[in-house]
């Protein structure tokens, strides 16, 4: 069985300065590392309930064993509410740590059937969005289900990713998948009519610089989407479990971060919608669009249920200060004009 805690080599690891955001130098402890670990061990138990003992560990990669499960406390922004894992990884640790990440066989198989599905239920609505006869790129493509759905749907489609096995794996799928980052990829200016980022903004150490990245490889007028999970969802939760005596709303709410794949926070970055709505409009992209997503990997419509509404009720339970859901896509279009740049938040990464 995996281990929770994953030692991670000390010069992999970093600690924010300030916000990676805003560049703020306050930021508070939101959750310690007992708490995180806690956390981790309960959405374990959770995933490991909704599958027959027997299962073995590697089918439940990800959902009850996360990449980021080494031991660290949560940190939230005192201005603009941006969540970071402390210590990071730093751009050096994590492009490593993903390049070596490896899956079963079977995991990887059963993985993309659920993500080719998932996307094709989405696809008729992003065509209508970027256009019948588009050439787009995923950033971290993962096992290829997206490029997969977009090419069955007459997009041009393809990846980039630093994993070494998914990017395998997807390329035997007979996709075209390029090995590295987006920066290490080099494409030409104005390439693509749309760009998507379903699994790894949040990971990234230097989000500033890839969005400037994607702003250069985007035509003019192009689109870009990019999923994260909430940060403001994260936080406000947890001061709820704090604040409650009460052993049952205790254990919901916990639930609700275990079946949201948000417990123990295995993320590097929590953005809000706000702090991800400034970014986007700082790097020149305009009509900027939040919306919320209820992202439940393969749990039980059980489960499903739970996320969609218990996050109705704490909307209702909280006067509409817990609006948004665990997590959130924003849409938006690259402007005409040159990216205003950010030199000073980007020197502020560590
Ligand atoms: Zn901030």
């Amino acid at each position: 069985m995996p281990a929770l805690l994953n030692p991670i080599p000390e010069p992999d690891l970093a600690r924010y300065p300030s916000c990676i955001v805003c560049g703020n130098a306050r930021l508070s402890e939101l959750a310690g590392t007992r708490q995180m670990a806690t956390e981790a061990r309960h959405r374990e138990q959770v995933f490991r309930r909704l599958v027959p003992p027997e299962t073995p560990g590697y089918m439940l990669k990800d959902r009850a064993y996360p990449t980021q499960a080494y031991d660290a406390r949560l940190v939230v922004c005192d201005r603009c509410g941006t969540l970071a894992r402390d210590p990071h990884l730093s751009a050096e640790g994590s492009a490593d740590r993903y390049a070596r990440d490896a899956y079963h066989p079977a995991w990887l198989e059963s993985t993309y059937r659920e993500f080719v599905a998932a996307f094709d239920a989405r696809m008729p609505e992003l065509v209508r969005w970027v256009g019948p006869t588009a050439r787009v790129l995923e950033i971290g493509s993962f096992v290829g289900g997206f490029l997969a759905s977009a090419q069955k749907h007459g997009w041009r489609a393809e990846g980039v990713d630093v994993g070494q096995c998914v990017s395998r794996f997807a390329r035997s799928k007979g996709l075209k998948v390029h090995e590295g980052s987006l920066e290490q990829t080099r494409f030409p200016d104005r390439t693509f009519d749309a760009v998507f980022v379903w699994f790894c903004f949040d990971q990234l150490a230097e989000p500033w610089e890839t969005l400037r990245e994607i702003y250069r490889v985007l035509k003019d007028d192009g689109r870009l989407l990019i999923r994260v999970p909430n940060g403001e969802f994260v936080e406000r939760v947890q001061r709820l479990e704090r604040w409650t005596s009460s052993d049952g709303l205790h254990e919901r709410l916990r639930n609700l971060l275990a079946y949201s794949g948000l417990a123990g926070f295995p993320f590097q970055v929590g953005y809000t919608p706000s702090s991800l709505t400034g970014m986007l409009e700082d790097s020149g992209f305009t009509s900027v669009h939040v919306k919320n997503r209820i992202n439940v990997r393969g749990s039980s419509s059980a489960a499903l249920r739970l996320v969609h509404v218990g996050s109705q009720i704490l909307d209702h339970a909280t006067f509409g200060a817990v609006k948004w859901g665990p997590w959130i896509e924003a849409s938006c279009t690259k402007t005409g004009h040159a990216v205003a740049g950010n030199e000073l938040l980007t020197c502020c990464v560590a």
